[in-house]
Protein backbone atom coordinates (compact mmCIF):
# COMPACT_ATOMS: atom_id res chain seq x y z
CA UNK A 1 0.00 0.00 0.00
CA UNK A 2 1.17 3.70 -0.57
CA UNK A 3 1.85 5.57 2.73
CA UNK A 4 1.04 9.52 3.04
CA UNK A 5 4.07 10.12 0.81
CA UNK A 6 3.23 8.19 -2.38
CA UNK A 7 6.22 5.71 -0.75
CA UNK A 8 4.72 1.88 -2.25
CA UNK A 9 5.75 0.16 1.42
CA UNK A 10 6.35 -3.08 0.22
CA UNK A 11 9.07 -4.41 2.43
CA UNK A 12 8.57 -5.71 6.35
CA UNK A 13 11.44 -6.17 8.71
CA UNK A 14 10.38 -8.48 11.68
CA UNK A 15 12.74 -8.80 14.66
CA UNK A 16 11.94 -12.07 16.04
CA UNK A 17 13.64 -12.17 18.96
CA UNK A 18 15.72 -9.16 20.99
CA UNK A 19 18.43 -12.59 22.04
CA UNK A 20 21.39 -13.14 20.43
CA UNK A 21 24.60 -15.29 21.00
CA UNK A 22 26.64 -12.07 20.18
CA UNK A 23 27.33 -9.02 22.07
CA UNK A 24 28.28 -6.33 19.07
CA UNK A 25 29.23 -3.11 20.65
CA UNK A 26 27.53 -1.02 17.88
CA UNK A 27 24.35 -2.95 18.76
CA UNK A 28 24.02 -4.25 22.30
CA UNK A 29 25.33 -3.21 25.12
CA UNK A 30 27.13 -5.62 27.04
CA UNK A 31 24.50 -6.23 29.99
CA UNK A 32 21.47 -4.39 27.53
CA UNK A 33 18.55 -6.25 29.21
CA UNK A 34 17.43 -9.59 26.88
CA UNK A 35 13.69 -10.81 27.17
CA UNK A 36 14.36 -13.93 29.04
CA UNK A 37 11.82 -15.73 26.31
CA UNK A 38 11.41 -14.66 22.92
CA UNK A 39 8.39 -12.24 23.09
CA UNK A 40 5.71 -12.78 20.46
CA UNK A 41 4.91 -16.47 19.87
CA UNK A 42 5.82 -17.73 15.89
CA UNK A 43 1.99 -18.06 15.47
CA UNK A 44 1.41 -14.01 16.31
CA UNK A 45 4.83 -13.56 14.14
CA UNK A 46 3.35 -15.31 11.08
CA UNK A 47 -0.37 -13.38 11.63
CA UNK A 48 1.42 -10.03 11.56
CA UNK A 49 3.28 -11.59 8.22
CA UNK A 50 -0.17 -12.36 6.75
CA UNK A 51 -2.09 -9.17 7.84
CA UNK A 52 1.18 -7.10 6.04
CA UNK A 53 0.91 -9.24 3.09
CA UNK A 54 -2.57 -8.58 2.63
CA UNK A 55 -1.85 -5.43 2.59
CA UNK A 56 0.65 -5.57 -0.17
CA UNK A 57 3.95 -6.21 1.41
CA UNK A 58 5.76 -9.25 -0.55
CA UNK A 59 9.13 -9.19 1.07
CA UNK A 60 9.81 -9.86 4.76
CA UNK A 61 13.19 -10.08 6.45
CA UNK A 62 13.25 -11.89 9.56
CA UNK A 63 16.00 -10.20 11.80
CA UNK A 64 16.70 -10.03 15.79
CA UNK A 65 18.51 -10.34 17.85
CA UNK A 66 19.38 -13.31 16.21
CA UNK A 67 16.89 -15.05 14.49
CA UNK A 68 18.56 -18.26 14.76
CA UNK A 69 18.52 -18.02 18.66
CA UNK A 70 14.50 -18.97 18.29
CA UNK A 71 13.91 -22.59 18.64
CA UNK A 72 11.12 -22.39 16.33
CA UNK A 73 12.71 -20.58 13.48
CA UNK A 74 12.60 -23.18 10.94
CA UNK A 75 8.89 -23.52 11.53
CA UNK A 76 8.61 -19.81 11.42
CA UNK A 77 9.66 -19.90 8.13
CA UNK A 78 7.75 -22.69 7.13
CA UNK A 79 4.59 -20.99 8.32
CA UNK A 80 5.48 -17.52 6.73
CA UNK A 81 6.19 -19.11 3.47
CA UNK A 82 2.49 -21.05 3.66
CA UNK A 83 1.17 -17.58 3.27
CA UNK A 84 2.30 -17.51 -0.57
CA UNK A 85 4.54 -18.60 -3.06
CA UNK A 86 5.31 -15.24 -3.92
CA UNK A 87 6.39 -13.69 -0.61
CA UNK A 88 10.28 -12.90 -0.70
CA UNK A 89 11.36 -14.21 2.54
CA UNK A 90 14.94 -13.28 3.62
CA UNK A 91 16.54 -13.48 6.67
CA UNK A 92 19.44 -11.03 8.22
CA UNK A 93 21.73 -13.41 10.78
CA UNK A 94 24.82 -13.42 12.31
CA UNK A 95 25.93 -16.32 10.22
CA UNK A 96 27.48 -18.59 13.14
CA UNK A 97 24.56 -20.88 13.18
CA UNK A 98 23.99 -21.66 9.76
CA UNK A 99 26.39 -24.67 9.28
CA UNK A 100 23.47 -25.95 11.74
CA UNK A 101 20.64 -24.42 10.02
CA UNK A 102 21.20 -23.22 6.25
CA UNK A 103 19.54 -26.96 5.28
CA UNK A 104 17.00 -26.62 7.04
CA UNK A 105 16.07 -22.90 5.91
CA UNK A 106 16.18 -23.67 2.62
CA UNK A 107 13.83 -26.36 2.51
CA UNK A 108 11.32 -24.22 5.00
CA UNK A 109 11.16 -22.08 2.44
CA UNK A 110 13.50 -19.29 3.09
CA UNK A 111 14.39 -17.40 -0.19
CA UNK A 112 17.75 -15.51 0.95
CA UNK A 113 20.29 -15.03 3.49
CA UNK A 114 22.25 -11.48 4.71
CA UNK A 115 25.09 -12.45 6.63
CA UNK A 116 26.86 -9.89 8.27
CA UNK A 117 30.47 -10.21 8.53
CA UNK A 118 32.79 -6.78 10.07
CA UNK A 119 36.12 -7.98 9.51
CA UNK A 120 38.30 -10.88 8.15
CA UNK A 121 40.52 -10.36 11.37
CA UNK A 122 40.43 -12.78 13.85
CA UNK A 123 40.93 -11.07 16.89
CA UNK A 124 38.91 -7.77 15.68
CA UNK A 125 36.11 -10.35 15.07
CA UNK A 126 36.24 -11.19 19.01
CA UNK A 127 36.76 -7.48 19.79
CA UNK A 128 33.49 -6.55 18.24
CA UNK A 129 31.57 -9.01 18.87
CA UNK A 130 32.70 -9.54 22.29
CA UNK A 131 32.71 -12.88 22.19
CA UNK A 132 31.76 -14.64 18.51
CA UNK A 133 34.79 -16.94 16.60
CA UNK A 134 35.50 -15.48 12.81
CA UNK A 135 35.64 -19.34 11.81
CA UNK A 136 31.92 -19.93 12.54
CA UNK A 137 30.76 -17.42 10.08
CA UNK A 138 33.23 -18.12 7.60
CA UNK A 139 31.62 -21.81 8.00
CA UNK A 140 28.66 -20.03 7.68
CA UNK A 141 28.86 -18.30 4.80
CA UNK A 142 30.38 -21.86 3.28
CA UNK A 143 27.05 -23.78 4.67
CA UNK A 144 24.55 -20.75 2.63
CA UNK A 145 26.39 -21.62 -0.73
CA UNK A 146 26.21 -25.84 -0.06
CA UNK A 147 22.35 -25.52 0.65
CA UNK A 148 21.82 -23.71 -2.69
CA UNK A 149 21.28 -20.19 -1.31
CA UNK A 150 21.63 -17.39 -3.75
CA UNK A 151 22.21 -13.62 -3.96
CA UNK A 152 23.57 -14.04 -0.42
CA UNK A 153 24.77 -10.39 0.92
CA UNK A 154 27.67 -9.74 3.20
CA UNK A 155 26.94 -6.99 5.52
CA UNK A 156 29.60 -5.21 6.69
CA UNK A 157 29.06 -1.81 9.07
CA UNK A 158 32.41 0.96 8.42
CA UNK A 159 33.49 1.92 11.81
CA UNK A 160 36.23 4.21 11.51
CA UNK A 161 39.81 3.84 13.20
CA UNK A 162 38.09 0.05 13.47
CA UNK A 163 37.66 -1.74 10.19
CA UNK A 164 38.25 0.85 7.50
CA UNK A 165 41.53 -0.41 6.61
CA UNK A 166 39.74 -3.70 5.80
CA UNK A 167 37.49 -2.32 3.27
CA UNK A 168 39.40 -3.70 -0.05
CA UNK A 169 39.93 -6.75 1.96
CA UNK A 170 36.31 -7.35 2.98
CA UNK A 171 35.26 -6.48 -0.78
CA UNK A 172 37.34 -8.90 -2.35
CA UNK A 173 34.81 -11.57 -0.87
CA UNK A 174 32.65 -10.77 -3.99
CA UNK A 175 35.81 -11.45 -6.43
CA UNK A 176 35.63 -14.95 -6.09
CA UNK A 177 32.05 -15.63 -4.44
CA UNK A 178 28.46 -14.61 -5.95
CA UNK A 179 27.83 -12.33 -3.04
CA UNK A 180 27.08 -8.45 -2.82
CA UNK A 181 28.77 -7.01 -0.37
CA UNK A 182 27.33 -4.34 1.18
CA UNK A 183 28.71 -1.43 3.62
CA UNK A 184 26.58 0.09 6.03
CA UNK A 185 27.14 3.21 7.63
CA UNK A 186 27.30 2.97 10.94
CA UNK A 187 24.23 4.76 12.98
CA UNK A 188 24.36 6.27 16.43
CA UNK A 189 21.62 3.97 17.96
CA UNK A 190 21.68 4.19 21.75
CA UNK A 191 25.08 3.59 22.63
CA UNK A 192 26.84 4.18 19.65
CA UNK A 193 25.56 8.05 19.85
CA UNK A 194 28.22 8.42 22.28
CA UNK A 195 30.73 7.54 20.06
CA UNK A 196 33.24 9.97 18.90
CA UNK A 197 33.32 11.50 15.75
CA UNK A 198 35.87 9.48 13.96
CA UNK A 199 34.16 6.49 14.30
CA UNK A 200 31.53 7.53 11.70
CA UNK A 201 32.70 7.57 8.07
CA UNK A 202 31.13 7.80 5.30
CA UNK A 203 31.17 5.21 2.05
CA UNK A 204 32.50 8.33 -0.13
CA UNK A 205 35.45 8.18 1.88
CA UNK A 206 36.21 4.34 1.49
CA UNK A 207 35.03 4.37 -2.05
CA UNK A 208 37.94 5.73 -3.77
CA UNK A 209 39.87 2.40 -1.66
CA UNK A 210 38.45 0.05 -4.02
CA UNK A 211 39.25 1.39 -7.28
CA UNK A 212 37.39 1.65 -10.23
CA UNK A 213 33.48 0.74 -9.73
CA UNK A 214 30.71 0.54 -12.16
CA UNK A 215 27.36 1.39 -10.59
CA UNK A 216 24.49 -0.90 -11.51
CA UNK A 217 21.28 0.69 -9.84
CA UNK A 218 19.89 -0.02 -6.92
CA UNK A 219 18.66 -2.47 -4.90
CA UNK A 220 16.29 -0.94 -2.20
CA UNK A 221 18.67 1.48 -0.36
CA UNK A 222 21.30 0.08 -1.63
CA UNK A 223 23.95 2.05 -4.54
CA UNK A 224 25.45 -0.78 -5.98
CA UNK A 225 28.56 -1.52 -8.28
CA UNK A 226 30.21 -4.01 -10.09
CA UNK A 227 34.13 -4.10 -10.69
CA UNK A 228 35.38 -5.73 -13.76
CA UNK A 229 36.13 -9.57 -13.32
CA UNK A 230 34.19 -9.30 -10.37
CA UNK A 231 31.58 -12.57 -9.57
CA UNK A 232 29.76 -10.64 -7.36
CA UNK A 233 28.80 -6.86 -6.70
CA UNK A 234 29.53 -4.03 -4.09
CA UNK A 235 27.05 -1.87 -2.46
CA UNK A 236 26.60 0.95 -0.03
CA UNK A 237 24.31 1.82 2.27
CA UNK A 238 24.40 5.31 3.15
CA UNK A 239 21.93 6.77 5.93
CA UNK A 240 24.01 9.28 7.37
CA UNK A 241 25.73 10.80 4.49
CA UNK A 242 23.03 10.45 2.11
CA UNK A 243 19.53 10.64 2.85
CA UNK A 244 17.45 7.71 1.32
CA UNK A 245 14.26 8.45 3.22
CA UNK A 246 12.09 8.74 -0.29
CA UNK A 247 13.24 5.87 -1.81
CA UNK A 248 12.57 4.31 1.54
CA UNK A 249 10.13 1.34 1.16
CA UNK A 250 9.83 -0.63 4.91
CA UNK A 251 8.21 -1.05 8.09
CA UNK A 252 9.73 -2.79 11.26
CA UNK A 253 8.52 -4.84 13.70
CA UNK A 254 10.19 -4.79 17.16
CA UNK A 255 10.68 -7.87 19.15
CA UNK A 256 8.08 -6.92 21.16
CA UNK A 257 5.13 -6.69 18.27
CA UNK A 258 5.63 -2.84 18.16
CA UNK A 259 5.13 -1.60 14.61
CA UNK A 260 7.74 1.30 13.90
CA UNK A 261 7.17 3.00 10.63
CA UNK A 262 10.73 4.45 10.60
CA UNK A 263 14.01 2.77 12.23
CA UNK A 264 15.07 6.48 13.76
CA UNK A 265 11.45 7.70 15.25
CA UNK A 266 10.54 7.29 18.82
CA UNK A 267 7.00 6.29 17.19
CA UNK A 268 5.66 2.69 18.07
CA UNK A 269 2.26 1.33 17.70
CA UNK A 270 1.41 -1.88 19.72
CA UNK A 271 0.43 -5.20 17.81
CA UNK A 272 0.38 -7.22 20.53
CA UNK A 273 -2.88 -9.21 21.17
CA UNK A 274 -4.42 -7.70 17.90
CA UNK A 275 -5.79 -10.02 15.80
CA UNK A 276 -7.84 -10.19 12.24
CA UNK A 277 -8.84 -7.44 10.35
CA UNK A 278 -8.31 -5.33 13.81
CA UNK A 279 -4.57 -6.17 12.95
CA UNK A 280 -4.72 -5.37 9.35
CA UNK A 281 -6.04 -1.89 10.10
CA UNK A 282 -3.84 -1.46 12.43
CA UNK A 283 -0.96 -1.65 10.73
CA UNK A 284 -2.72 0.40 7.27
CA UNK A 285 -3.17 3.30 10.15
CA UNK A 286 0.73 3.12 11.57
CA UNK A 287 2.08 2.59 7.73
CA UNK A 288 -0.05 6.05 7.22
CA UNK A 289 1.95 7.82 9.87
CA UNK A 290 5.01 6.42 8.40
CA UNK A 291 7.39 10.73 8.88
CA UNK A 292 8.46 11.67 5.70
CA UNK A 293 12.66 11.21 7.08
CA UNK A 294 14.76 11.07 9.96
CA UNK A 295 17.26 13.29 11.45
CA UNK A 296 20.43 11.91 11.15
CA UNK A 297 22.05 14.51 9.64
CA UNK A 298 22.59 15.89 12.93
CA UNK A 299 23.70 12.22 13.87
CA UNK A 300 20.54 11.77 15.84
CA UNK A 301 18.12 9.20 16.00
CA UNK A 302 14.68 9.91 18.18
CA UNK A 303 14.69 5.96 19.11
CA UNK A 304 15.67 4.85 21.99
CA UNK A 305 16.06 1.45 21.48
CA UNK A 306 19.05 -1.26 21.34
CA UNK A 307 19.54 -1.89 17.55
CA UNK A 308 18.95 -5.52 18.73
CA UNK A 309 15.19 -4.90 19.67
CA UNK A 310 14.46 -3.92 16.26
CA UNK A 311 16.50 -5.45 13.79
CA UNK A 312 18.90 -2.74 11.95
N1 LIG B 1 21.97 -10.75 14.39
C1 LIG B 1 21.77 -10.52 13.01
C2 LIG B 1 22.98 -9.92 12.36
O1 LIG B 1 23.88 -9.48 13.08
O2 LIG B 1 23.03 -9.89 11.15
C3 LIG B 1 20.54 -9.68 12.71
C4 LIG B 1 20.27 -8.49 13.58
S1 LIG B 1 21.40 -7.12 13.43
C5 LIG B 1 20.71 -5.95 14.54
C6 LIG B 1 20.99 -6.50 11.82
C7 LIG B 1 22.01 -5.59 11.18
O3 LIG B 1 22.08 -4.37 11.91
C8 LIG B 1 23.41 -6.17 11.14
O4 LIG B 1 23.90 -6.16 9.82
C9 LIG B 1 24.19 -5.21 12.01
O5 LIG B 1 25.51 -5.08 11.59
C10 LIG B 1 23.41 -3.92 11.83
N2 LIG B 1 23.63 -2.95 12.89
C11 LIG B 1 23.53 -3.13 14.23
N3 LIG B 1 23.82 -1.99 14.89
C12 LIG B 1 24.13 -1.05 13.94
C13 LIG B 1 24.51 0.34 13.99
N4 LIG B 1 24.64 1.00 15.13
N5 LIG B 1 24.73 0.98 12.80
C14 LIG B 1 24.60 0.33 11.62
N6 LIG B 1 24.23 -0.96 11.52
C15 LIG B 1 24.00 -1.66 12.66
FE1 LIG C 1 23.71 -9.83 17.71
FE2 LIG C 1 23.44 -9.07 15.22
FE3 LIG C 1 23.41 -7.27 17.17
FE4 LIG C 1 25.67 -8.51 16.59
S1 LIG C 1 24.54 -7.14 15.23
S2 LIG C 1 24.82 -8.20 18.66
S3 LIG C 1 25.00 -10.48 15.99
S4 LIG C 1 21.90 -8.82 16.86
Amino acid sequence: MKDAYNRDIRYLRLSVTDRCNYRCRYCMDEHAPISPRDPASAEELAEIAQACYRLGIDKIRLTGGEPLMRGDIVELCRMIRAISPDIELAMTTNGSMLPIYADKLKAAGLSRLNISLDTLDRERFRSLTRVGELDDVMSGIDAADNAGFSGTKINAVLIGGVNDDEVPAVAALAQTRDVSVRFIELMPMHVVSGWDDSCYISAERVMPLLGELTPVGFDGVTQLYSKDGWRGTVGFITPMSHRFCHRCDRVRVTADCKLKPCLHSNEEIDLKGIKGDKLLETIRTGILQKPLSHHLEDRRTDTSRYMNEIGG
